[in-house]
């Protein structure tokens, strides 16, 4: 229902500092009839051609592998993000949001079809010369190559500018001769074409466009892994290396610019990935609960089942909710921009990395949730290889570790903010010392009269982005230039923005399909909505508690603890019946409702 939202540019991190109106807020509701075409077109691919192909792909047959890139090719799915001009077909944001949810369900393939058609491809598409974005573009597309991001190093993971990997031009000026080795690459053992960062002179981090072919190149061996084992991951050796002088990508000493803002991309597409998987999950839970029987009963009849069922379909709703609203919102950007042009493009998305490290959190967090009491529900069959339940409990591990871990995600939250606070870009510090009156002020009487469908809830969002300003501002006035050194404070503060943008993102969505169709026919949606709501506001109050007594003591902890506690007080609900509905609709619609 296109016609309900108002696009309009948000700011990135600007969901804390403002009412989000219903309309404002993009959600599946709103795919066109387009959209749902391209979701269904890659979901029956998955189903269809992959998925059967899952011992092929994990006894590491890189011949079927690449078969399948090449039929998803063909289907358009890997040159969605390429420019028209280079024989892409340029879809919107929201459109690869699709494709990355519904390329899911082998994770093998889909962690290898992530590396071509995203990180290893993006670099060239934002960066690269006309004449680069000729010669490889179509090419990647098409995936008669495929693509490979590298800058990983064994020593620089997290840390990746301290990569030791250097560049230097040959003595006759033509060629750039490339030393070290890139570490976990993924397609390293087959990629045609690698985006590898080196230092130009021992200092210049760069990026550089390397074929498979060129001299002093090679893979190494392939690692073994705890999951995705059927994806290729390699070193990528570079022993004087020689590529030609116009292989450079993007300027000398600019390397960081095309890492980081991959990565943003990379990141929105893994939280999209991971709702994907989430809902294969749970399909895979309510079915077994449905069929298996213990003490004569179908598992699935007992409580402490059904809580884990609506626990899972709860979380995916809220973290579906937060991910089409920052594709949306990135569209909404776009719109604004001339998408031509790659820089603005380039800065559309990294106005939303805060979104996108939360996305990628929340995402990965919630899919290994699932993986795990899907286990669970299998019980000794979870545990055996017989049912799917432990490979694919194994292969969603890495999602916490790649594409930055959720540690230095979650450090970059609160650290994007108040960096883009100090530098004015996000009038934080005012909504921040705006509230400190408020709290000096003593509590204020607002009522609570409003009886309106999720209202309660609506205020508990706007109390949670009260608790995250009370968290930014009293840190960073304690601690200042010293709070990067305060890590447990800056990841409780974190969860504290993640869960409020959750629950954020939800309210907004469920409000907006009751506005457009009364409560009735969004009954589950409602439930999900005020389970999610209540236990996250339960888990923003303890991270918020155990971050104000480290910052704050004495009268002043008082104060805020006492701040705290009104705003996330809230009158109990009973989730148990909340669960058992939505857990009933779960079981008997085989999987995911929404
Ligand atoms: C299957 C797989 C595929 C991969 N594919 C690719 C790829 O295609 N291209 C590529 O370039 N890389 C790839 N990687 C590498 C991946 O991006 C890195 O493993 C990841 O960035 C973490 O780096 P690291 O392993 O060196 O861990 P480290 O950086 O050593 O981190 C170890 C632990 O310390 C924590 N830590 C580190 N620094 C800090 C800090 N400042 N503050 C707090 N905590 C910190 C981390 O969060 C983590 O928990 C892949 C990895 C795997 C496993």
């Amino acid at each position: 229902m296109a016609a309900v939202l108002e696009k309009e540019v948000i700011k990135g991190g600007g969901f804390l500092l403002a009412e989000t109106l219903p309309a404002q807020v993009f959600s599946p509701e709103d795919f066109t009839d387009e959209q749902k075409m391209i979701a269904q077109t890659t979901h029956e691919f998955m189903d269809k051609e992959v998925v059967p192909q899952h011992e092929a792909i994990e006894s590491k047959d890189y011949e079927v592998q690449r078969g399948l890139i090449k039929k998803a090719a063909d289907l358009g799915l890997i040159n969605a993000s390429i420019p028209e001009g280079y024989g892409g077909l340029e879809l919107d944001h929201v459109s690869n949001m699709l494709i990355a949810e519904h390329i899911s369900g082998e994770a093998s393939f889909s962690t290898g079809f992530g590396a071509t058609s995203s990180i290893g491809l993006l670099p060239i598409v934002l960066f690269g010369t006309d004449e680069q974005k000729e010669k490889y573009l179509p090419k990647i597309g098409s995936a008669d190559w495929i693509s490979a991001y590298c800058l990983s190093e064994s020593g620089s993971g997290s840390d990746a500018l301290a990569a030791k990997s250097t560049a230097r031009l040959s003595e006759d000026g033509n060629n750039w001769i490339l030393n070290g080795e890139k570490m976990w690459i993924t397609n390293g053992g087959f990629a045609d074409v690698l985006t590898i960062f080196a230092k130009v002179d021992g200092d210049k981090f760069t990026g550089f466009i390397v074929e498979r072919d060129d001299p002093g190149v090679s893979p190494g061996n392939e690692e073994h892994k705890l999951g995705q084992r059927g994806s290729s991951t390699t070193p990528i050796l570079m022993q004087d290396a020689k590529i030609p002088r116009d292989r450079l990508l993007g300027e000398i000493g600019k390397g960081h610019q095309i890492a980081f803002n991959v990565l943003n991309f990379g990141r929105i597409k893994m939280g999209a990935g991971a709702v994907g998987g989430s809902k294969r999950v749970l399909a895979l839970s309510a079915k077994y609960a449905a069929e298996r029987h213990q003490f004569g009963r179908p598992i699935a009849s007992f409580g402490a089942i059904k809580y884990k069922l609506a626990e899972m379909a709860s979380k995916i709703y809220a973290c579906e909710s937060a991910v089409y609203r920052t594709a949306g919102m990135i569209e909404a950007k776009e719109e604004t921009i001339d998408k031509k042009n790659p820089k603005e493009l380039m800065k559309a998305i990294e106005e939303y990395a805060i979104e996108c490290s939360i996305i990628k959190v929340a995402g990965s967090e919630i899919l290994f949730y699932c993986a795990d009491e899907n286990v669970q529900i299998h019980g000794g069959n979870g545990f055996t290889e017989d049912y799917p339940a432990e490979g694919v409990y194994r292969d969603c591990r890495v999602n916490r570790i790649y594409e930055g871990t959720n540690e230095i995600n979650r450090l970059l939250i609160p650290g994007q903010l108040l960096k883009r606070a100090l530098k004015g870009g996000l009038p934080l510090i005012a909504a921040a010392m705006k509230l400190q009156d408020e709290l000096l002020a003593g509590p204020s009487f607002d009522g609570d009269d409003d009886d309106s469908p999720l209202a309660k809830e609506r205020k508990l969002a706007a109390n949670a982005k009260k608790v995250a300003l009370m968290l930014l501002g009293s840190s960073a006035q304690k601690f200042q230039e010293k709070l990067t050194e305060q890590q447990m404070i800056l990841c409780w503060t974190a969860d504290v923005i993640i869960e409020t943008f959750l629950i954020d993102s939800t309210i907004a969505r469920t409000a907006k399909l009751i506005a457009r169709d009364g409560e009735e026919k969004h009954q589950a949606a409602i439930d999900a909505t005020k389970l999610y709501s209540f236990d996250a506001v339960n888990r923003i109050e303890v991270a918020a508690k155990n971050a104000l007594a480290a910052i704050a003591e004495g009268d002043e902890l008082r104060t805020m603890l006492a701040a705290l506690r009104r705003f996330t007080k809230q009158e109990p609900i009973n989730t148990a019946a909340l669960r058992e509905r939505l857990a009933d609709k779960v079981v008997e619609a085989g999987g995911y409702i929404f």
